[in-house]
């Protein structure tokens, strides 16, 4: 009712989770609104991919000092609309900075034209790739990260040469308010990154207002009702998830360092991390050890609204009870506390939580609780850490801290991304690609992957010379299949020398 009622309004507010206080209001845009801001991106987007790469990238390089410049108000604005600490919200912002400069350096290389090999028959013409714009890109993006997360799909949109409208979370618009003007500042021709805010109603027109490309970064269940929304017309849609990643530890790692991972793999930013560590599975023999270590490291944190806490509050106000709940199940299930409890939550604030002995079947193992959770798992070796990981419906990211067998096992895991003997670096690589399988999504966002995902490939063909026989014609000689079949037995009819 209260969703409703919130949904007919025109206006909404933003709240600072640490105070429940309004940050500022924003427009509840509609249908037609949508579709304005969606119309005047196919302009906008035409002019974009006319200035080529070297002009959008001078431009996108300029954005790029300017937010750098800003860090400290872009900073303060996220922290505003998520709660989450200060030195949090600078390092996403260093992520943000980080991205875009790789996006726009790269775009030219990664998507201009190139010559590939036409292959023994079709010697005689010479064969290119390119990848050009889409046109408009629509991103849906979440509240955790409200300046990464849609920048990982707006700033390789952008550099890919296409315009963007951008529908941030209903949580946190200021932010996705703050990008759009912060680039208007630096780009003024055209609106090459226009924001809609409101709540699922904005988002649903948005997948439907004619654009070329729909991004989506939420949760599993949203995604579900994004691509029904875009199946009806057509509209390609890129799926970032979320996960329920693990961290394996074998018996020769460094446990000083997989416990410090741990923890802040999934305590940081109060756990409400795609990649967050929700599971650990270490091998018994040093189960004990690294168990103690977590613990002690864990009660070492302070939660709170100040900006120099460990961890701020849960951003989401009716995430809290998906929180107890899975903590609950995993103490009804059989699980032990080692670190707080079903009393850890007390909104908007959950202390971190670290469980043991907790089922494989447990909803705190089986689906993302998104919090300041941790459960630990003894197994008898690595293979069977595996086994387990890979038999969840997710596939977001992972982390094994091993000294021999890392690389082995990385290779092994079903997921999109893993870190050896580190947590959630991959994410901060902007030459890797970034993505899920299976409930985590498909496509890719980040890296040379990310800039063709809002590209399109055009192939070329360009006769050189004309062929000895012609075979793509009806006046072809009657033996010129036959030839053709001599031809494909000599190269094709066995292994030798290939
Ligand atoms: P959510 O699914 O509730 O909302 C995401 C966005 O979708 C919001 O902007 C929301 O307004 C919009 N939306 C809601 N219903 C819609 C509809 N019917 N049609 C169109 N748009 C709609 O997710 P959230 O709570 O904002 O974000 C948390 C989730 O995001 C977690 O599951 C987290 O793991 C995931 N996440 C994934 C990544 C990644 O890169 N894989 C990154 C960050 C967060």
């Amino acid at each position: 009712m209260k969703k409703m009622a919130q949904a007919q309004a025109t206006r909404f507010a933003s709240i600072d989770p640490r105070t429940g206080e309004v940050v500022a209001y924003h427009q509840v845009d509609d249908e037609a609104a949508v579709a304005g801001a969606v119309e005047r991106a196919q302009q906008a987007a035409e002019w974009w991919r006319g200035l080529g790469f070297t002009q959008r990238r001078r431009r996108l390089l300029s954005w790029c000092s300017a937010l750098t410049r800003q860090v400290d108000e872009l900073a303060e604005l996220i922290c505003a609309e998520t709660g989450k600490p200060r030195d949090d919200a600078r390092l996403e912002c260093v992520l943000v900075i980080a991205h875009l400069d790789w996006a726009a350096r790269h775009a030219e290389h990664v998507l201009r034209r190139r010559r590939v090999r036409s292959g023994v028959l079709m010697c005689h013409e010479a064969s290119s790739v390119a990848y050009e714009p889409c046109g408009v890109i629509g991103v849906i993006g979440p509240w955790n990260y409200p300046a990464h997360t849609p920048m990982g799909s707006i700033s390789y949109a952008l550099a890919a040469g296409n315009a963007v409208v951008f529908k941030p979370s209903e949580l946190t618009p200021g932010v996705g308010r703050a990008l759009a003007e912060n680039l208007a500042a630096v780009v003024p021709e055209q609106p090459i990154l226009q924001v809609v805010t409101g709540f699922a109603e904005t988002g649903a027109a948005l997948c439907r207002a004619g654009v070329n490309k729909l991004a989506f970064t939420g949760s599993s269940a949203t995604a579900r009702k994004v691509m029904a929304t875009c199946a009806e017309t057509l509209t390609p849609v890129v799926i970032e998830c979320g996960g329920t990643d693990a961290l394996l530890v074998d018996a020769d790692a460094d446990l000083a360092a997989a416990a410090d991972a741990a923890v802040w793999g999934a305590m940081a930013n109060a756990g409400q991390t795609c990649v967050g560590v929700e599971r650990v599975y270490v091998v018994d023999e040093v189960a004990a050890s690294l168990t103690e270590l977590i613990v002690t490291r864990t009660r070492r944190l302070r939660v709170g609204g100040e900006p120099t806490a460990d961890l701020g509050p849960i951003t989401r106000p009716d995430h809290v009870e998906v929180i107890r709940d899975h903590v609950a199940d995993a103490l009804a299930c059989g699980g032990t506390a080692l670190v707080g409890g079903v009393e850890s939550v007390r909104a908007p604030f959950v202390e971190p939580v670290v469980l043991t002995g907790v089922p494989e079947t447990s909803t705190a193992v089986t689906e993302e609780t998104f919090g300041p959770t941790l459960t630990v798992h003894r197994v008898a070796n690595l293979e069977d850490a595996v086994r387990q990981v890979n038999a969840g419906r997710h596939g977001l990211g992972a982390a094994v801290f091993s000294r021999r067998r890392g690389a082995e096992i990385a290779a092994r895991l079903r997921c999109g991304m893993v870190a050896v003997n580190s947590v959630v670096s991959y994410a901060a690589v902007p030459s890797l690609p970034f993505g899920g399988v299976g409930d985590s999504g498909f496509g890719r966002i980040h890296g040379a992957d990310g800039l063709r995902e809002f590209s399109r490939s055009k192939a070329i063909t360009h006769r050189r010379f004309r062929p000895v026989v012609e075979f793509l014609t009806f006046d072809r000689p009657a033996w010129a299949v036959w030839l053709l079949l001599r031809i494909v037995r000599v190269f094709y009819g066995s292994f030798i020398g290939r």
